[in-house]
Protein backbone atom coordinates (compact mmCIF):
# COMPACT_ATOMS: atom_id res chain seq x y z
CA UNK A 1 0.00 0.00 0.00
CA UNK A 2 1.30 2.81 -1.15
CA UNK A 3 0.58 5.99 1.60
CA UNK A 4 1.07 10.34 1.36
CA UNK A 5 3.66 10.43 3.92
CA UNK A 6 6.17 7.93 5.68
CA UNK A 7 5.64 9.83 9.20
CA UNK A 8 2.63 12.47 10.10
CA UNK A 9 3.46 14.13 13.18
CA UNK A 10 0.89 15.62 15.22
CA UNK A 11 2.15 18.38 17.00
CA UNK A 12 4.59 21.12 16.54
CA UNK A 13 6.43 21.17 19.96
CA UNK A 14 10.19 19.98 21.05
CA UNK A 15 9.00 16.14 20.70
CA UNK A 16 7.19 16.34 17.34
CA UNK A 17 9.92 18.64 15.82
CA UNK A 18 12.97 16.73 16.54
CA UNK A 19 11.39 13.62 15.28
CA UNK A 20 10.33 15.19 11.97
CA UNK A 21 13.60 16.51 11.56
CA UNK A 22 15.34 13.83 11.92
CA UNK A 23 13.29 11.58 10.33
CA UNK A 24 12.93 13.84 7.13
CA UNK A 25 16.33 16.23 7.40
CA UNK A 26 18.70 13.26 8.22
CA UNK A 27 16.78 10.00 7.40
CA UNK A 28 14.89 10.81 4.09
CA UNK A 29 11.43 10.05 5.05
CA UNK A 30 8.69 11.68 3.32
CA UNK A 31 7.27 13.69 6.38
CA UNK A 32 4.13 15.79 7.48
CA UNK A 33 3.16 17.87 10.54
CA UNK A 34 0.36 19.40 11.77
CA UNK A 35 -0.04 21.80 14.14
CA UNK A 36 -3.09 24.14 15.45
CA UNK A 37 -1.38 26.84 17.72
CA UNK A 38 2.23 28.13 17.04
CA UNK A 39 4.91 26.31 16.03
CA UNK A 40 7.44 25.34 19.00
CA UNK A 41 5.12 24.05 21.72
CA UNK A 42 5.13 25.02 25.16
CA UNK A 43 8.56 24.95 25.41
CA UNK A 44 8.85 27.95 22.76
CA UNK A 45 5.42 29.73 23.18
CA UNK A 46 4.02 28.77 26.53
CA UNK A 47 6.85 27.26 29.08
CA UNK A 48 10.35 27.48 29.85
CA UNK A 49 11.59 30.42 27.26
CA UNK A 50 9.32 32.82 28.16
CA UNK A 51 9.48 31.54 31.65
CA UNK A 52 13.63 31.90 31.42
CA UNK A 53 13.29 35.62 30.12
CA UNK A 54 10.88 36.79 33.07
CA UNK A 55 13.01 34.92 35.30
CA UNK A 56 16.16 37.11 33.70
CA UNK A 57 13.58 40.09 34.75
CA UNK A 58 12.51 39.41 37.63
CA UNK A 59 16.53 39.09 38.72
CA UNK A 60 17.61 42.27 38.38
CA UNK A 61 15.87 44.23 41.65
CA UNK A 62 18.42 41.95 43.36
CA UNK A 63 21.78 42.41 41.12
CA UNK A 64 20.82 45.88 41.53
CA UNK A 65 20.84 46.10 45.12
CA UNK A 66 23.86 44.28 45.21
CA UNK A 67 25.67 46.32 42.79
CA UNK A 68 24.67 48.96 45.58
CA UNK A 69 26.55 47.20 47.85
CA UNK A 70 29.79 47.36 45.54
CA UNK A 71 29.57 50.63 45.37
CA UNK A 72 27.66 51.54 42.43
CA UNK A 73 25.00 54.12 41.98
CA UNK A 74 21.80 52.73 40.69
CA UNK A 75 18.45 53.14 41.47
CA UNK A 76 16.15 50.49 40.08
CA UNK A 77 13.60 52.56 38.96
CA UNK A 78 10.10 50.96 37.94
CA UNK A 79 9.48 48.24 35.48
CA UNK A 80 7.73 48.83 32.66
CA UNK A 81 5.88 45.15 32.19
CA UNK A 82 4.51 46.22 28.73
CA UNK A 83 8.17 46.97 27.25
CA UNK A 84 9.69 43.74 28.45
CA UNK A 85 5.95 42.21 26.97
CA UNK A 86 6.65 43.67 23.62
CA UNK A 87 10.09 42.47 23.54
CA UNK A 88 8.99 38.92 24.72
CA UNK A 89 6.48 38.84 22.25
CA UNK A 90 9.35 39.86 19.41
CA UNK A 91 11.40 36.88 20.83
CA UNK A 92 8.82 34.43 20.78
CA UNK A 93 7.85 35.65 17.06
CA UNK A 94 11.42 35.04 15.98
CA UNK A 95 11.45 31.64 17.90
CA UNK A 96 8.57 30.27 16.16
CA UNK A 97 9.93 31.60 12.75
CA UNK A 98 13.12 29.29 13.09
CA UNK A 99 11.53 26.16 14.29
CA UNK A 100 9.48 27.00 11.21
CA UNK A 101 12.57 27.38 9.24
CA UNK A 102 14.22 24.35 10.52
CA UNK A 103 11.08 21.83 9.77
CA UNK A 104 10.99 23.70 6.31
CA UNK A 105 14.66 22.77 5.25
CA UNK A 106 14.87 19.56 6.64
CA UNK A 107 11.78 19.30 4.01
CA UNK A 108 8.85 18.45 6.24
CA UNK A 109 5.32 19.70 5.14
CA UNK A 110 3.46 21.76 7.65
CA UNK A 111 0.17 21.63 8.03
CA UNK A 112 -1.17 25.03 10.16
CA UNK A 113 -4.27 23.11 11.21
CA UNK A 114 -5.98 20.61 13.81
CA UNK A 115 -5.55 17.01 12.92
CA UNK A 116 -6.82 13.58 14.42
CA UNK A 117 -6.57 10.32 14.24
CA UNK A 118 -8.86 8.63 11.94
CA UNK A 119 -7.05 5.02 11.70
CA UNK A 120 -3.88 3.58 12.04
CA UNK A 121 -2.86 4.96 8.97
CA UNK A 122 -4.72 8.08 8.59
CA UNK A 123 -5.21 11.75 9.89
CA UNK A 124 -7.89 14.25 9.51
CA UNK A 125 -7.28 17.72 8.99
CA UNK A 126 -9.19 21.06 10.45
CA UNK A 127 -9.87 21.51 6.39
CA UNK A 128 -11.31 17.54 5.94
CA UNK A 129 -8.44 16.85 4.00
CA UNK A 130 -7.82 13.13 5.03
CA UNK A 131 -4.29 11.99 4.50
CA UNK A 132 -2.52 8.66 4.86
CA UNK A 133 0.89 7.63 6.29
CA UNK A 134 2.74 4.84 7.32
CA UNK A 135 4.02 5.76 10.44
CA UNK A 136 1.76 8.49 13.12
CA UNK A 137 3.79 10.31 15.95
CA UNK A 138 1.32 11.77 18.28
CA UNK A 139 3.12 14.50 19.95
CA UNK A 140 0.58 16.68 20.99
CA UNK A 141 1.82 17.96 24.80
CA UNK A 142 -0.16 18.76 27.53
CA UNK A 143 -1.95 21.67 28.71
CA UNK A 144 -2.46 23.27 32.40
CA UNK A 145 -5.28 21.44 34.80
CA UNK A 146 -7.20 23.59 36.99
CA UNK A 147 -9.18 21.74 39.53
CA UNK A 148 -12.74 22.45 39.50
CA UNK A 149 -13.93 24.92 42.26
CA UNK A 150 -16.26 27.31 42.37
CA UNK A 151 -15.01 30.98 40.40
CA UNK A 152 -12.16 28.72 39.02
CA UNK A 153 -12.76 30.42 35.83
CA UNK A 154 -11.70 33.24 37.79
CA UNK A 155 -7.98 32.13 37.76
CA UNK A 156 -5.85 32.33 34.96
CA UNK A 157 -2.65 29.46 34.16
CA UNK A 158 0.96 29.88 32.80
CA UNK A 159 -0.71 29.90 29.51
CA UNK A 160 -2.18 33.06 30.09
CA UNK A 161 1.15 34.90 32.45
CA UNK A 162 2.60 35.96 29.67
CA UNK A 163 -0.26 37.78 28.00
CA UNK A 164 -1.17 39.58 31.24
CA UNK A 165 -2.68 43.37 30.48
CA UNK A 166 -0.85 44.61 33.42
CA UNK A 167 1.18 43.19 36.45
CA UNK A 168 -0.99 42.53 39.53
CA UNK A 169 -0.42 44.22 42.79
CA UNK A 170 -1.17 41.16 44.94
CA UNK A 171 -1.28 37.52 43.50
CA UNK A 172 -2.29 34.26 44.79
CA UNK A 173 0.11 31.28 43.39
CA UNK A 174 -1.78 27.95 43.98
CA UNK A 175 0.12 24.76 43.60
CA UNK A 176 3.64 23.56 44.65
CA UNK A 177 5.46 22.19 42.04
CA UNK A 178 7.57 23.67 39.28
CA UNK A 179 5.49 26.14 37.44
CA UNK A 180 3.69 27.68 41.04
CA UNK A 181 7.10 28.17 42.66
CA UNK A 182 8.99 29.24 40.11
CA UNK A 183 5.97 32.39 39.43
CA UNK A 184 5.80 33.18 42.68
CA UNK A 185 9.70 33.63 42.37
CA UNK A 186 9.19 35.46 38.88
CA UNK A 187 6.26 37.69 40.35
CA UNK A 188 7.56 38.97 43.51
CA UNK A 189 11.25 39.80 41.71
CA UNK A 190 9.28 42.08 39.75
CA UNK A 191 7.17 43.93 42.80
CA UNK A 192 4.38 41.74 43.05
CA UNK A 193 2.99 41.09 46.26
CA UNK A 194 2.68 37.30 46.37
CA UNK A 195 1.03 34.57 48.23
CA UNK A 196 1.65 30.45 47.42
CA UNK A 197 -0.89 28.38 48.59
CA UNK A 198 -0.12 24.43 48.45
CA UNK A 199 -2.11 21.50 49.68
CA UNK A 200 0.83 19.57 50.87
CA UNK A 201 3.18 20.04 53.66
CA UNK A 202 6.23 21.07 51.19
CA UNK A 203 6.76 22.73 48.48
CA UNK A 204 8.28 20.46 45.71
CA UNK A 205 7.64 17.47 46.27
CA UNK A 206 9.70 14.55 44.93
CA UNK A 207 12.77 16.34 45.37
CA UNK A 208 15.57 15.96 48.17
CA UNK A 209 14.00 17.07 51.58
CA UNK A 210 16.62 19.28 52.53
CA UNK A 211 16.73 21.01 49.26
CA UNK A 212 13.04 21.76 49.38
CA UNK A 213 13.20 23.15 52.64
CA UNK A 214 16.23 25.36 51.78
CA UNK A 215 13.95 26.69 48.52
CA UNK A 216 10.98 27.25 50.56
CA UNK A 217 13.13 29.47 53.71
CA UNK A 218 14.66 31.60 50.80
CA UNK A 219 11.76 32.40 49.04
CA UNK A 220 10.13 32.81 52.42
CA UNK A 221 12.86 35.09 53.42
CA UNK A 222 12.37 37.13 50.11
CA UNK A 223 8.93 38.01 51.36
CA UNK A 224 6.91 35.30 49.43
CA UNK A 225 4.21 34.14 51.65
CA UNK A 226 4.15 30.57 51.41
CA UNK A 227 0.95 28.56 53.14
CA UNK A 228 1.56 24.59 53.14
CA UNK A 229 -1.18 22.65 53.87
CA UNK A 230 -3.36 25.09 52.31
CA UNK A 231 -5.80 25.12 49.44
CA UNK A 232 -8.37 26.91 47.45
CA UNK A 233 -11.89 26.01 48.38
CA UNK A 234 -13.73 28.43 46.22
CA UNK A 235 -12.99 32.04 44.48
CA UNK A 236 -15.31 34.80 44.35
CA UNK A 237 -15.48 38.07 42.32
CA UNK A 238 -15.43 40.99 44.88
CA UNK A 239 -15.67 45.20 44.09
CA UNK A 240 -11.60 45.25 43.91
CA UNK A 241 -10.35 42.43 43.05
CA UNK A 242 -10.54 38.31 43.67
CA UNK A 243 -11.70 36.34 46.91
CA UNK A 244 -9.81 33.47 47.88
CA UNK A 245 -12.04 31.23 50.84
CA UNK A 246 -9.15 29.00 52.18
CA UNK A 247 -8.78 25.64 53.71
CA UNK A 248 -7.20 27.39 56.42
CA UNK A 249 -10.25 29.66 56.99
CA UNK A 250 -8.82 32.52 55.94
CA UNK A 251 -10.09 35.10 52.97
CA UNK A 252 -7.98 37.05 51.85
CA UNK A 253 -7.88 39.04 48.15
CA UNK A 254 -5.77 39.98 45.19
CA UNK A 255 -6.14 40.78 41.80
CA UNK A 256 -4.54 37.60 39.84
CA UNK A 257 -4.81 34.07 40.83
CA UNK A 258 -2.52 31.78 38.91
CA UNK A 259 -3.35 28.12 39.04
CA UNK A 260 -0.34 25.65 38.52
CA UNK A 261 -2.29 22.56 39.59
CA UNK A 262 -0.53 20.45 36.79
CA UNK A 263 -0.64 19.63 33.39
CA UNK A 264 -2.69 16.99 31.95
CA UNK A 265 -1.98 15.20 28.39
CA UNK A 266 -3.12 16.84 25.24
CA UNK A 267 -5.16 13.80 24.02
CA UNK A 268 -8.85 14.76 23.98
CA UNK A 269 -10.75 14.22 21.40
CA UNK A 270 -7.75 13.14 19.06
CA UNK A 271 -9.62 9.63 17.63
CA UNK A 272 -7.21 7.75 20.35
CA UNK A 273 -10.20 5.54 21.44
CA UNK A 274 -11.50 4.83 18.03
CA UNK A 275 -8.18 3.45 17.55
CA UNK A 276 -8.84 1.06 20.09
CA UNK A 277 -6.27 2.44 22.52
CA UNK A 278 -6.88 2.39 26.16
CA UNK A 279 -5.35 5.79 27.44
CA UNK A 280 -3.92 6.02 31.50
CA UNK A 281 -6.16 7.83 34.24
CA UNK A 282 -5.27 11.31 32.94
CA UNK A 283 -5.33 10.55 29.73
CA UNK A 284 -1.78 9.69 28.96
CA UNK A 285 -1.38 7.44 26.04
CA UNK A 286 0.59 4.28 27.50
CA UNK A 287 4.03 3.43 25.01
CA UNK A 288 7.12 1.07 25.22
CA UNK A 289 10.26 1.99 25.51
CA UNK A 290 10.41 2.61 21.57
CA UNK A 291 7.32 5.20 22.30
CA UNK A 292 5.31 2.61 20.21
CA UNK A 293 1.90 2.44 21.43
CA UNK A 294 -0.23 -0.52 21.32
CA UNK A 295 -1.01 0.07 17.62
CA UNK A 296 1.98 -0.77 15.76
CA UNK A 297 1.70 2.10 13.34
CA UNK A 298 1.16 4.70 15.99
CA UNK A 299 4.27 5.59 18.37
CA UNK A 300 3.48 9.07 20.86
CA UNK A 301 6.57 11.29 22.48
CA UNK A 302 6.49 13.55 24.96
CA UNK A 303 4.46 15.62 27.69
CA UNK A 304 1.10 12.97 25.71
CA UNK A 305 2.90 10.06 27.08
CA UNK A 306 2.86 11.07 30.84
CA UNK A 307 7.09 10.07 31.37
CA UNK A 308 8.87 12.71 32.32
CA UNK A 309 7.54 16.13 31.73
CA UNK A 310 10.91 17.61 30.43
CA UNK A 311 11.46 19.19 26.76
CA UNK A 312 14.89 17.55 26.86
CA UNK A 313 13.68 14.47 27.43
CA UNK A 314 10.99 14.86 24.65
CA UNK A 315 13.49 15.82 22.15
CA UNK A 316 15.25 12.56 23.24
CA UNK A 317 12.31 10.61 22.82
CA UNK A 318 11.60 11.93 19.23
CA UNK A 319 15.38 11.35 18.13
CA UNK A 320 15.19 8.28 19.42
CA UNK A 321 11.71 7.53 17.66
CA UNK A 322 13.02 8.50 14.21
CA UNK A 323 15.98 6.51 14.80
CA UNK A 324 14.30 3.22 15.83
CA UNK A 325 11.74 3.46 12.53
CA UNK A 326 13.39 5.35 10.14
CA UNK A 327 17.60 5.04 11.17
CA UNK A 328 17.21 1.05 11.42
CA UNK A 329 18.78 1.61 14.85
CA UNK A 330 16.60 0.57 17.49
CA UNK A 331 16.95 3.56 20.03
CA UNK A 332 15.33 3.44 23.66
CA UNK A 333 15.57 6.31 25.68
CA UNK A 334 16.88 5.52 29.05
CA UNK A 335 14.42 7.75 31.64
CA UNK A 336 16.94 6.72 34.71
CA UNK A 337 19.08 9.90 34.87
CA UNK A 338 17.64 12.82 33.98
CA UNK A 339 18.81 16.24 35.54
CA UNK A 340 16.60 18.85 35.98
CA UNK A 341 16.32 22.83 37.42
CA UNK A 342 13.56 24.71 39.00
CA UNK A 343 14.22 28.26 38.30
CA UNK A 344 12.72 29.60 41.70
CA UNK A 345 15.04 31.92 43.43
CA UNK A 346 17.44 30.43 44.37
CA UNK A 347 17.46 27.97 42.07
CA UNK A 348 17.11 24.02 42.69
CA UNK A 349 19.46 21.62 40.74
CA UNK A 350 18.99 17.85 41.09
CA UNK A 351 20.33 14.57 39.56
CA UNK A 352 20.06 11.20 40.79
CA UNK A 353 18.51 10.23 44.12
CA UNK A 354 17.00 12.20 46.59
CA UNK A 355 18.11 11.41 50.12
CA UNK A 356 14.93 10.01 50.79
CA UNK A 357 14.93 7.66 47.79
CA UNK A 358 18.62 6.19 47.98
CA UNK A 359 17.96 5.53 52.02
CA UNK A 360 15.11 3.54 50.81
CA UNK A 361 17.64 1.56 48.22
CA UNK A 362 20.86 1.08 49.71
CA UNK A 363 22.93 2.30 53.03
CA UNK A 364 24.08 6.26 52.20
CA UNK A 365 26.37 8.70 53.21
CA UNK A 366 25.56 12.19 53.01
CA UNK A 367 27.58 15.41 51.95
CA UNK A 368 25.81 18.60 52.94
CA UNK A 369 27.48 21.84 52.74
CA UNK A 370 24.96 25.53 53.42
CA UNK A 371 27.20 28.52 53.26
CA UNK A 372 27.21 32.21 52.25
CA UNK A 373 28.02 32.55 49.59
CA UNK A 374 30.97 35.35 48.95
CA UNK A 375 29.16 37.11 46.35
CA UNK A 376 26.27 37.74 48.68
CA UNK A 377 27.92 37.69 51.59
CA UNK A 378 30.03 40.60 50.73
CA UNK A 379 26.35 42.30 49.81
CA UNK A 380 25.75 41.75 53.34
CA UNK A 381 22.48 39.43 52.04
CA UNK A 382 21.55 36.57 54.46
CA UNK A 383 20.75 33.71 51.51
CA UNK A 384 22.89 30.60 51.86
CA UNK A 385 23.68 27.60 49.14
CA UNK A 386 23.33 23.85 49.57
CA UNK A 387 25.50 21.43 47.78
CA UNK A 388 24.35 17.89 48.67
CA UNK A 389 25.63 15.08 47.43
CA UNK A 390 24.45 11.27 48.06
CA UNK A 391 27.08 8.20 48.10
CA UNK A 392 26.26 4.66 48.03
CA UNK A 393 28.14 2.77 51.10
CA UNK A 394 28.79 0.10 48.87
CA UNK A 395 29.82 0.80 45.87
CA UNK A 396 30.82 4.53 46.77
CA UNK A 397 29.13 5.84 43.74
CA UNK A 398 27.67 9.37 44.12
CA UNK A 399 23.83 8.54 43.44
CA UNK A 400 22.85 12.24 43.65
CA UNK A 401 23.40 15.63 43.89
CA UNK A 402 21.26 18.33 45.03
CA UNK A 403 21.94 21.81 44.57
CA UNK A 404 20.50 25.33 45.74
CA UNK A 405 22.22 28.16 44.50
CA UNK A 406 21.86 30.89 41.77
CA UNK A 407 22.85 29.24 38.62
CA UNK A 408 21.94 25.75 40.35
CA UNK A 409 21.08 24.76 37.04
CA UNK A 410 24.42 25.41 35.04
CA UNK A 411 26.03 23.73 37.35
CA UNK A 412 23.94 20.38 37.86
CA UNK A 413 24.05 19.80 34.13
CA UNK A 414 27.82 19.41 34.92
CA UNK A 415 27.61 17.79 38.22
CA UNK A 416 25.47 15.34 35.89
CA UNK A 417 27.83 14.53 33.25
CA UNK A 418 30.44 12.89 36.41
CA UNK A 419 27.18 10.94 37.77
CA UNK A 420 25.89 9.66 34.24
CA UNK A 421 29.42 8.32 33.94
CA UNK A 422 29.05 6.50 37.72
CA UNK A 423 31.50 8.75 39.85
CA UNK A 424 32.60 7.86 42.68
CA UNK A 425 32.71 10.57 46.04
CA UNK A 426 36.98 9.66 45.39
CA UNK A 427 36.79 10.87 41.58
CA UNK A 428 34.65 14.09 42.91
CA UNK A 429 37.33 14.77 45.77
CA UNK A 430 40.30 13.66 43.38
CA UNK A 431 38.80 16.81 41.40
CA UNK A 432 40.78 20.26 42.58
CA UNK A 433 38.46 22.30 43.24
CA UNK A 434 37.89 25.68 40.82
CA UNK A 435 38.95 28.76 43.40
CA UNK A 436 37.02 30.63 44.47
CA UNK A 437 33.77 29.24 43.20
CA UNK A 438 30.46 27.88 44.99
CA UNK A 439 30.84 24.83 43.08
CA UNK A 440 34.02 23.99 44.78
CA UNK A 441 32.48 22.77 48.19
CA UNK A 442 31.08 19.56 45.63
CA UNK A 443 34.91 18.34 45.23
CA UNK A 444 36.10 19.48 49.10
CA UNK A 445 33.62 17.97 51.19
CA UNK A 446 35.74 15.68 53.14
CA UNK A 447 33.45 14.15 56.20
CA UNK A 448 30.20 12.64 55.35
CA UNK A 449 27.58 14.66 57.51
CA UNK A 450 25.02 12.13 58.50
CA UNK A 451 24.96 8.26 57.40
CA UNK A 452 21.85 6.26 56.69
P1 LIG B 1 3.72 19.66 39.05
O1 LIG B 1 3.18 18.30 38.87
O2 LIG B 1 5.18 19.89 39.21
O3 LIG B 1 3.01 20.32 40.31
C1 LIG B 1 1.63 20.39 40.43
C2 LIG B 1 1.31 20.96 41.78
O4 LIG B 1 -0.08 21.18 41.91
C3 LIG B 1 1.70 20.02 42.91
O5 LIG B 1 2.18 20.82 43.97
C4 LIG B 1 0.39 19.35 43.26
O6 LIG B 1 0.31 18.95 44.58
C5 LIG B 1 -0.58 20.46 43.02
N1 LIG B 1 -1.91 19.97 42.69
C6 LIG B 1 -2.24 19.03 41.78
N2 LIG B 1 -3.58 18.85 41.75
C7 LIG B 1 -4.10 19.70 42.65
C8 LIG B 1 -5.41 19.98 43.09
N3 LIG B 1 -6.46 19.32 42.58
N4 LIG B 1 -5.59 20.90 44.04
C9 LIG B 1 -4.53 21.56 44.56
N5 LIG B 1 -3.26 21.33 44.19
C10 LIG B 1 -3.05 20.42 43.25
O7 LIG B 1 3.09 20.49 37.86
P2 LIG B 1 3.40 21.92 37.26
O8 LIG B 1 2.08 22.40 36.78
O9 LIG B 1 4.16 22.78 38.20
O10 LIG B 1 4.35 21.58 36.04
C11 LIG B 1 4.00 20.58 35.10
C12 LIG B 1 5.23 19.86 34.62
O11 LIG B 1 5.96 20.70 33.76
C13 LIG B 1 6.20 19.49 35.72
O12 LIG B 1 5.93 18.24 36.26
C14 LIG B 1 7.54 19.53 35.06
O13 LIG B 1 7.83 18.24 34.61
C15 LIG B 1 7.33 20.49 33.90
N6 LIG B 1 8.03 21.76 34.17
C16 LIG B 1 9.38 21.79 34.28
C17 LIG B 1 10.05 22.96 34.53
C18 LIG B 1 11.53 22.96 34.65
O14 LIG B 1 12.17 22.00 34.23
N7 LIG B 1 12.13 24.01 35.23
C19 LIG B 1 9.34 24.22 34.67
C20 LIG B 1 7.91 24.09 34.55
C21 LIG B 1 7.31 22.90 34.30
P3 LIG B 1 0.91 17.53 45.10
O15 LIG B 1 2.39 17.73 45.20
O16 LIG B 1 0.26 17.37 46.43
O17 LIG B 1 0.51 16.52 44.10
Amino acid sequence: MSFDYDLFVIGGGSGGVRAARIASGEYGAKVGLAEESRMGGTCVIRGCVPKKLMVFASAFPDAIEEAQAYGWDVQAGAFDWTRFRTRLEAELDRLEGAYRNTLTNAGVTIHDERAVIVDAHRVRLASGQEVTAKHILVATGGWPFVPDIPGKELAITSNEMFHLPALPKRALVVGGGYIASEFACILHGLGVKVSQFYRGAQILRGFDEEARGHVANAMRARGIDIHCGTDVMRLEKTASGIRAVATDGTEREFDLVLYATGRRPNTTGLGLEGLGLTLGRHGEIPVDRFSQTAVPSVYAVGDVTGRINLTPVAIREGHAFADTVFGAKPTAFDHGLVASAVFTQPELGSVGLSEEAAREQEPIEVYATAFRPMKTLFAGKQDRVLMKLIVSQATRKVLGCHIVAAEAGELIQLAAVAIGMGATKEDFDRTVAVHPTMAEELVTMRKPTRTA
